[in-house]
């Protein structure tokens, strides 16, 4: 007997990517009775499902961002590597190295097996476990910057610039933009492999997931909430805050800061010109243009599907490597974090 293709298993509903002989939903964009969430983004975390099957970390992710009441009725702690039944699926997750606790889910049902990336990138990340390629045949996976244009320069170097900045201005208050969940700590470690010993300076917004990442394991160093009311003592510190953040009267309210933004759409410069961000840096959590292709490849896919993001150029430069690209069109992700909206539409980065 030939295995069942995915597309006979696995579809795409209004409420997201739907595994029927598991009968539950990956990263649904409504509350379901069954999900398995990849990671604790809340474009791919929802709140009020009845049961949700997640890593450890993402659970912890989701019980401080929604609370302990809307995290799931009942909560299924998965271990990298662990393979769980669901229905008549066996499911596994693997690390996807885009934030503390994120994975990709492995799903094997009468000998066909599909994975689901979730967000993921292949750089290194100091503050997350490293992507793990894992042979399938379909691979489902983001394509948020799927253009030839992304290319992510190395994130050490984006530091560099940012600590030649503080050199050049000691005067003024770096204040950089960066989301909650995943780019403030992977920054705050890169800053301290830099040689950055200083205490790094908070926005309240920031603080819970830092605690987090530091009861997980993740050494930041020392912290300090960015209080305002003492401007003068933040002359020459770094300050991280969220995104929407950097521009407001909050941040005008530093010793004279300089507004930097974290993000992959930095690329970008018209949009870091828009936001007023002097120093922006390229610093993505998302896989690049040769990261995507890398990737496609080298899980020998048959197929790739794409679930958001830029699909057209991906799928055309699939084909030309032998393998079929499929647009899912699924709805409501690329709003990775609410500030992402109000910041560069393309969602975050
Ligand atoms: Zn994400
Ligand atoms: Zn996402």
């Amino acid at each position: 007997m030939t295995a069942p293709h995915p597309e006979t298993w696995l579809r795409v509903t209004e409420a997201g990517l739907y595994c029927e002989p598991g009968r539950f939903f990956i990263d649904p964009v409504r509350a379901v009775s069954h999900a398995i969430v990849t990671h604790g983004h809340s474009d791919h975390a929802r709140p009020d499902h009845q049961a949700v099957l997640a890593t450890p970390e993402t659970l912890a992710i989701m019980r401080v961002r929604m609370g302990e009441g809307r995290a799931g009725v009942t909560q299924q702690a998965l271990r990298y590597g662990e393979a769980v039944t669901v229905g008549e699926v066996r499911v596994t997750l693997r690390p996807a190295g885009h934030v503390l606790g994120s994975a990709q889910v492995v799903m094997e049902w009468q000998g066909s097996r599909a994975v689901v990336s979730g967000d993921y990138k292949r750089r290194r990340d100091p503050t997350c476990a490293p992507f793990e390629p894992v042979r399938c045949d379909v691979f489902v996976t983001e394509a948020t910057f799927a253009l030839p244009v992304f290319v992510h320069p190395p994130a050490e170097a984006e530091v560099a610039k940012l600590l030649t900045s503080i050199e050049l201005f000691p005067e003024r208050t770096h204040v950089i933009g960066a989301y909650a969940l995943g780019k403030a700590q992977r920054l705050i470690a890169l800053l301290r492999e830099a040689g950055w010993d200083r205490p790094i300076h908070l926005h309240g917004a920031l603080q819970p997931l830092c605690r987090l990442y530091e009861a997980h394991g993740v050494p930041l160093g020392e912290l300090r909430p960015a209080t305002v009311k003492d401007r003068a003592s933040l002359a020459g510190a770094i300050v991280l805050a969220p995104p929407s953040a950097i521009a407001d009267r909050w941040a005008r309210r530093l010793h004279d800061p300089v507004p930097c933004y974290a993000s992959g759409w930095m690329r970008v410069r018209q949009r870091a010109k828009q936001r007023g961000v002097e120093l922006p840096m390229v610093i993505s959590d998302h896989a690049d243009w040769p990261e995507l292709l890398a990737t496609c490849a080298e899980v020998e896919a048959e197929e790739v599907w794409i679930t958001h993001g830029r699909e057209d150029a991906l799928i055309h430069a699939l084909a030309q490597r032998g393998q079929r690209g499929r647009a899912l069109h699924l709805v409501g992700r690329e709003e990775e974090e609410t500030e992402a909206l109000e910041f560069a539409e393309g969602g975050e980065g």
